[in-house]
């Protein structure tokens, strides 16, 4: 079976917060949507994305047997978290109350932006190894994760002034704003084209 004629399969972790906007950003670039709530279900889906809500509650929802599974297949499989997503795939140390799955060397501060700036809008600068490059991208802040420090193997794909703000290291991405809103769908591609270099693809 030729594989490239399969839809990917792209889950969405549902345990908590603002997905709907990127089911419909994936399934208009021909992807296949599941949401996933437990861990058998991580078996149905080529890549993940821990969406954007609350880290607390998302550390709150997360039982130990999911927690683990989603270790493991973020292992072979990508994944791609935007703001809680992005503090949910982090070592952040900085708040008790979030437990991180720790898979990037990056701590980040929770809604470092400004506690009192509930969200923003910034015109990003994008890497070349985004599709037209040239042209920004808008990033939406909400509450939004402030790197603080990362490991020289997180590789910057977009910056805000001149901090960054979207990393990627190996099949982990990590966005600090919310892509699904921004009507233009470069990270969406982005992410589905890491599906298809991944050897681990079902179908
Ligand atoms: N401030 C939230 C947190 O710390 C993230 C906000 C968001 O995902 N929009 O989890």
């Amino acid at each position: 079976m030729v594989k490239a004629n399969i839809p990917p399969v792209a889950g969405l972790l549902a345990l908590q917060g603002d997905f709907e906007k990127h089911k419909a950003a994936l399934r208009a670039l021909g992807a296949e949507v599941i949401e996933v709530r437990t861990e058998d279900q991580l078996e149905h889906v080529d890549a993940l994305i821990i969406p954007g809500g609350e880290s607390t509650t998302m550390t709150i929802l997360m039982p130990d047997s999911l927690r683990s599974s989603l270790i493991q297949f973020a292992s072979s499989h990508p994944v791609w978290g935007t703001c809680a997503g992005m503090i949910m795939l982090s070592t952040t140390r900085s708040d008790s109350r979030v437990r991180p799955l720790g898979l990037v060397d990056l701590e980040v501060e929770r809604m470092g932006f400004g506690r009192q700036v509930f969200s923003f809008e910034g015109e990003l600068r994008l890497s070349e190894r985004l599709a037209e490059h040239e042209r920004p991208f808008k990033g939406f802040f909400i509450r939004a994760p402030r790197v603080k420090e990362k490991s020289k193997e997180l590789e910057v794909l977009a910056w805000l002034n001149d901090e960054p703000v979207a990393l990627i290291k190996g099949n982990i991405l990590l966005t600090s704003f919310h892509p699904e809103l921004a009507e233009d769908d470069r990270f969406h591609r982005f992410f589905l084209s890491m599906i298809d270099k991944s050897s681990s693809r079902k179908g």
